[in-house]
């Protein structure tokens, strides 16, 4: 069997999105499973729309989601000469024809043909008129006018197009530049791919693709068109559901390997299994898996695997992913052993690495204010008198080690009456400024002795005044 070499050519005119992201992975997947090839190239004919900093923008995405790639980048701008060696061929042997019809007359046949209910195709007016080249010349496809094209989707099934649906498909504009169609099989010939992964808005485009490749003479490559992503309302995905872009997701502080386990997911599944590693999905990846029905992107199922990767990240890479997010908010946490043992308390209840900064930040900043309700509640004349009593059991004592500390809170126990969760929690609130926080004892490691009495005095102080 020939050696698997798949693709991914997103044209750069946006940046990579949800949709395109599960494409190019998809691909990487497939060739990586079947130890193949994996291609990146840019369509980027259209020059009035695609930009420089959009395909930058792309190979980002890609590096951050740990997508590779074995050849390219390749740029279609950088191709033109191929794309019409391949258009002189054809003309050279009679599968493609000049063509003069005016887009004028070309539009007034499509409207005519719509008001009486026809397919708007084109009429065939310039095919049998052996025309050379002139100004204003396009160069159409000579298709076949009878007959059936059929291919075996790997998704789909078997799909077959009536010939007489689809017409001579305009291959180079008058101004020699080729339309997507050459473009995209010449390269997917000359670059030897055996696999084409796409979403299935293209499934109507394969057809004439599989045409020019008989016309040129190639065994056309295996398809399997993807069903589209939708929002959570079954509309296609779009702007409106918010954050579309893969990278909106990086902000917001996504790891990038739950990123990739979602977008597996989304349309292909093993079993009931829910979370996989980048190896899991490499070695289990496969195109007879990938289901009909169009997957449903929900970011709060995104969140929920975000939070299950975080807890089984290895907690030092945490502290390195993370940092960017604590130096947004100011903070440059110098010491690093004390950023992890911070980032272990946090690590259990994290569903974002924003959340996690959040998180963190009592642990680096002088928080403003105690959070209202939880002062309210817990910052009252018994609070301050257990806290007192708590900061003169604690004299002498290291708050880092959780014996002297559990010892310190029995004290204060037994003197009061009162329970463990009574006393702690004014001193949570004391400590962290709220009422939900890591343990009582691990907060208190990280934090430190200065900061422990320093924050205690001031709740004391707070309810005095
Ligand atoms: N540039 C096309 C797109 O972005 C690629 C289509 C294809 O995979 O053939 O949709």
């Amino acid at each position: 069997m020939k050696k698997v070499k798949t693709r991914f050519p997103p044209s750069p005119t946006g940046t990579l999105h949800i949709g395109g992201a599960r494409t190019a992975l998809f691909n990487w997947l497939y060739a990586r499973h079947m130890g193949g090839t994996f291609v990146f190239r840019l369509e980027d004919t259209d020059r009035v729309r695609s930009k420089e900093e959009l395909v930058q923008s792309i190979v980002d995405a890609l590096n951050w989601l740990g997508i590779d790639w074995d050849e390219g980048p390749f740029y279609q701008s950088q191709r033109l000469d191929v794309y019409a060696e391949y258009t002189q061929r054809l003309l050279d042997e009679g599968n493609a024809y000049y063509c003069t019809c005016s887009p004028e007359v070309l539009n007034e046949k499509r409207e005519a043909a719509r008001a009486r209910g026809d397919n708007p195709l084109y009429d065939g007016t310039c095919r049998e008129k052996d025309l050379g080249p002139s100004p204003g010349a396009v160069v159409r496809l000579r298709s076949p006018r009878t007959g059936a094209t059929v291919f075996e989707d790997q998704v789909k099934g078997p799909i077959a197009t009536p010939n007489s649906q689809l017409d001579d498909l305009v291959i180079a504009r008058s101004d020699g530049s080729p339309t997507y169609h050459l473009a995209v099989v010449v390269d997917d010939i000359t670059m030897g791919i055996t696999h084409i992964i796409r979403g299935d808005d293209h499934v109507s485009n394969t057809p004439r693709q599989i045409i020019l490749y008989r016309a040129l003479g190639v065994e056309p490559p295996v398809f399997a068109h993807v069903p589209m992503v939708l929002g959570t309302d079954k509309k296609r995905l779009s702007k409106r559901h918010g954050a579309t872009a893969v990278t909106d997701y990086q902000g917001l502080g996504i790891l990038p390997e739950a990123m990739v386990n979602y977008l597996a997911r989304l349309g292909w599944s093993h079993g009931d299994q829910e979370f996989f590693t980048l190896d899991d999905l490499v070695d289990k990846f496969s195109l007879e898996n990938i289901g009909k029905s169009a997957g449903v992107f929900d970011p709060a199922r995104l969140l929920d695997l975000n939070a299950d990767h975080i807890r089984s990240t290895d907690t030092y890479r945490l502290a390195n992913l993370v940092l960017p997010h604590l130096e947004k908010r100011g903070v440059v946490p110098g010491d690093n052993k004390r950023l992890i043992e911070a980032v272990e308390t946090v690590q259990p209840r994290s569903k974002t690495l924003e959340e996690m900064a959040e998180g963190l930040l009592f642990y680096y900043k002088e928080f403003e204010g105690y959070e209202e309700k939880a002062a309210k509640k817990f910052l009252t004349p018994d609070g301050a008198k257990w806290m007192s009593l708590l900061a003169r059991a604690l004299e002498g004592v290291d708050v880092t080690d959780q014996y002297q500390v559990e010892a310190a809170f029995q004290k204060v126990m037994d003197e009061t009456g009162q329970g463990f969760g009574k006393i702690a929690q004014p001193v949570r609130v004391a400590l962290t400024g709220k009422s939900a926080s890591p343990g009582m004892f691990e907060l208190m490691r990280v934090l430190g002795n200065d900061l422990v009495r320093a924050r205690l005095a001031r709740a004391i102080a707070h309810i005095g005044d």
